[in-house]
């Protein structure tokens, strides 16, 4: 600690020493204004440049692009307009990773209408005109029509004429078509972001190929009547992160998100 403080006080005399020395050369006793006469004066002008290349000196090269970065993260950034969206983007992305089932689609609701393109994304619409069909059998337990056995139903019907058109519900890509004649007949899965993917069955004719990229509510085919069934209809499900989860919540997001956007 003395060593410390002599280093101390030796450098301060010897700055002081130089400033008055400075000084002298003009007007030492002219003390009472900051100007280069007052000794004073030389020991700020000192200091001032001894603390910018100690700077320099600890913070070596201030353009390195790594110390930038660095900076660049310390500053905190004033919320903005759109940093403010960002963050609704933000919740909104994080909700629909979590979202297990469309009966917890609630707790999206106060951040849907701030963002409702987010709804491209997500299986939130009909896959049919709303005058097309007609819903001839629910998601969950129902004595199945064909095996005769009570058994738990993973989709919705929906009930619609032969070549009926059938648009996908979020945008997405082609996963696979494939024609099981035991089961879902001819059918399209697409994937979608957020883990969900969607399941068309039934269907008389398939107008994408696999790997195709669609947009929300691209044409991909038409209701047919293909592999076990017991008239022309639509078998939609959702799967979520695996799960096949009840689709009839989903129907009507997007309507009632945009409805209410035009009544405020
Ligand atoms: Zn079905």
């Amino acid at each position: 600690m003395s060593v410390w403080k002599n280093i101390k006080k030796s450098s301060i005399g010897w700055i002081k020493g130089c400033a008055q020395k400075v000084g002298d050369v003009t007007n030492s006793k002219d003390s009472g204004h900051f100007t280069p006469q007052n000794s004073n004066y030389w020991i700020f002008v000192t200091v001032f440049f001894l603390c910018i290349a100690a700077n320099r000196f600890f913070y070596d090269n201030p353009h390195n692009t790594k110390d930038l970065g660095n900076l660049a993260r310390q500053i905190s950034q004033p919320i903005t307009e759109e940093s403010r969206e960002d963050l609704v983007y933000q919740r909104l992305n994080d909700l629909l990773h979590d979202l297990k089932n469309f009966e917890q689609i609630d707790r999206l609701k106060p951040f849907l209408p701030l963002r409702p393109k987010i709804l491209d994304s997500v299986p939130s619409t009909v896959p049919l005109f709303r005058e097309h069909y007609v819903l001839s059998s629910s998601y969950g337990n129902r004595h199945h029509p064909i095996h005769r056995i009570t058994r738990k139903h993973f989709g919705v019907d929906l009930a619609a004429e032969k070549d009926t058109p059938i648009y996908c519900t979020a945008a997405g890509r082609v996963a696979h078509i494939g024609n099981d004649p035991n089961g879902h007949g001819l059918h399209v899965i697409i994937s979608h972001a957020y883990g969900f993917s969607t399941l068309y069955g039934h269907m008389e004719s398939v107008a994408v190929a696999l790997g195709e990229a669609l947009d929300a509510h691209d044409f991909i085919g038409t209701v047919g009547s293909t592999g076990i069934s017991t008239g022309p209809h639509l078998h939609y499900e959702v799967i979520k992160d695996g799960n096949r989860i009840n689709p009839a919540p989903s129907f009507n997001i997007k309507y009632e998100v945009y409805s209410n956007l035009k009544t405020d």
